[in-house]
């Protein structure tokens, strides 16, 4: 059944240093979503076998608060010297089960790596502080501590980039974690914890229990040991985890869905926006929070925009991600299609126009087509709803004032885009968009360097840069009284 093994793809969970199956001994079927076959399995675990996991994680955590930083650092540059060893093998995994072309995926075990050397060096920068004492007599310090079992819930569209993301700060704090990856994409999870082993992490500092997400999360958000939920999926998921975790009040980082608008003003450079729209709207098939859901470009240079960027998206190599060239590659499953299909058909009556695509594509399965549709509308569902796919509806507008106002009729708030050669106008936009990331002539923007994260309804918290790893750390007002004069 398998179609190429690799040594990071464990069908188990890792559970204080064991790899085990779930106590049903129930499994989960992985699928490669560009053949449609059967990867392999992982276990299908639940309540019991998480609660061992946060057991494990908090009998480790006794111990690995203490370690010091700069043991931590050294664990933390061995884990990124192995995942980066292991570029290839873990990019041709996540590939497999995830269906974006190696490039990307190279590319996403790249920042990986990344995210965990740059929270290696963090971790030695978590500085507390000496604060004046208004008492003559007293001292003020204030420490950082970590903030002890973290749970960490991830989506299937970067399986491995967002558990970095999650596993790097926490660790470098001094953290344990309790990993659930999707079940679609469990490998690039479950590779964590054989990284985690390989670099010398003591046992029950990374666990990974993949199965039925319900009950996993239950547990996770009700379980006193576990003091922080750190969450990247959708709205609907979030809400939800909020709420659970409401009963232990525990700390809460959510990256949620986003509606990523992307402007082009009549004085942009267009070859520029076109190239930055590609990137923006296609990268991993169109399922990234940050992809572009709608396009607002000005009225005097609409029709050019439309008839490059369609020029462009026809151009796009689809095609197996493990294939040499492959731009593009299939949707994560039939659901994926299905919905967009139904985002295009509503888009169709409602006066829209398919320029290109807007159909399944010949390969079957689950690929489907580059699309551009022309005459888009504030009544159409994608105003409102994530695209989730390669589908690029183009609203046409006339003044800045209702360019942002469009921009902004969203309940999310996580990146956005826009085009200008006018230094007044930049900064403007820039201030009036409200969005926790703005690209500005630019539609790639993630770096580890800089806080990812969004504002409304897409969430709470920041991921990368300095910021990253406080939602990691508890702070701890000391007052030291009795010195004397
Ligand atoms: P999802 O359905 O919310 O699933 C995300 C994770 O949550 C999966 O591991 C899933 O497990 C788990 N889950 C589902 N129901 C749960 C429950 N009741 N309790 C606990 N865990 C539960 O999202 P998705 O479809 O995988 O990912 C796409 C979404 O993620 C989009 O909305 C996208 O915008 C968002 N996203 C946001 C960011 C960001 O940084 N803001 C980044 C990437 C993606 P199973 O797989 O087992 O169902």
């Amino acid at each position: 059944m398998l179609q190429k093994t690799s040594p990071y793809m464990r069908q188990a969970n890792l559970i204080d240093g064991q790899w085990v199956q779930a106590d049903s001994g129930a499994t989960i079927d992985v699928i490669n979503p560009a053949t449609g076959l059967k990867l392999g399995i992982v276990p299908k675990s639940g309540r019991a076998e998480t609660r061992r996991a946060i057991e494990a994680a908090d009998a480790a955590f006794q111990t690995w608060k203490k370690t010091s930083v700069l043991e931590r650092h050294k664990l933390l540059r061995k884990l990124h010297d192995a995942i980066m060893d292991n570029q290839q093998t873990l990019a041709e995994l996540l590939t497999m089960e995830q269906g974006k072309s190696l490039t990307e995926a190279k590319g996403e075990i790249a920042i990986s790596a990344a995210y965990v050397l740059w929270f290696a060096e963090e971790g030695r920068r978590a500085y507390g502080d000496v604060v004046p004492s208004p008492w003559a007599d007293r001292r003020i310090l204030v420490t950082k501590e970590p903030t002890g079992v973290v749970a960490a819930i991830t989506p299937w569209n970067f399986p491995s980039s967002m558990l970095s993301r999650k596993i790097g700060p926490a660790l470098a704090a001094g953290c344990t974690v309790v990993v659930k990856p999707a079940s679609q994409t469990p490998y690039s999870g479950l590779a964590w914890g054989a990284l985690a082993e390989e670099a010398g992490f003591p046992k029950g500092v990374v666990n990974v229990v993949t199965g039925a997400a319900g009950e996993i999360g239950d547990e996770l958000c009700t379980n006193p040991l576990v003091k922080k939920i750190t969450f990247t999926g959708s709205t609907e998921v979030g809400k939800v985890l909020i709420q659970k975790s409401a009963s232990t009040v525990k700390k809460v980082s959510m990256e949620l869905g986003g509606n990523a608008p992307f402007l082009v003003f009549d004085d942009a450079d267009i070859d520029r926006a076109v190239e930055g729209a590609m990137v923006a709207k296609y990268r991993n098939s169109g399922q990234t929070c940050v992809c572009t859901n709608r396009f607002f470009v000005q009225a005097g240079i609409y029709d050019e925009f439309v008839a490059k960027l369609a020029e462009a998206s026809q151009k796009l190599k689809i095609g197996s991600g493990l294939d040499d060239g492959t731009q593009q590659g299939p949707l994560i499953d039939e659901k994926a299609v299905e919905k967009v299909e139904e985002l295009v058909e509503d888009a169709r009556a409602k006066g829209g126009k398919v320029v290109t695509g807007g159909k399944r594509h010949a390969l079957g399965g689950s690929f489907y087509e580059p699309t551009v549709i022309a005459d888009a509308t504030t009544t159409m569902r994608f105003m409102k709803e994530e695209i989730f796919g390669p589908v690029a509806p183009v609203f046409k507008f006339t003044t800045e004032e209702e360019a942002v106002k469009l921009a902004n009729d969203t309940e999310y708030g996580l990146a956005c885009y826009f085009y200008t050669a006018d230094l007044g106008r930049a900064f403007r936009v820039m201030e009036g968009l409200k969005y926790g990331m703005v690209g500005v002539n630019e539609g790639l923007i993630t770096t580890v360097e800089a806080p990812f994260g969004g504002v409304k309804e897409s969430g709470l918290g920041r991921e990368g840069g300095h910021q990253g790893i406080e939602d990691y750390l508890d702070t701890k007002y000391v007052c030291i009284g009795g010195l004397g004069a």
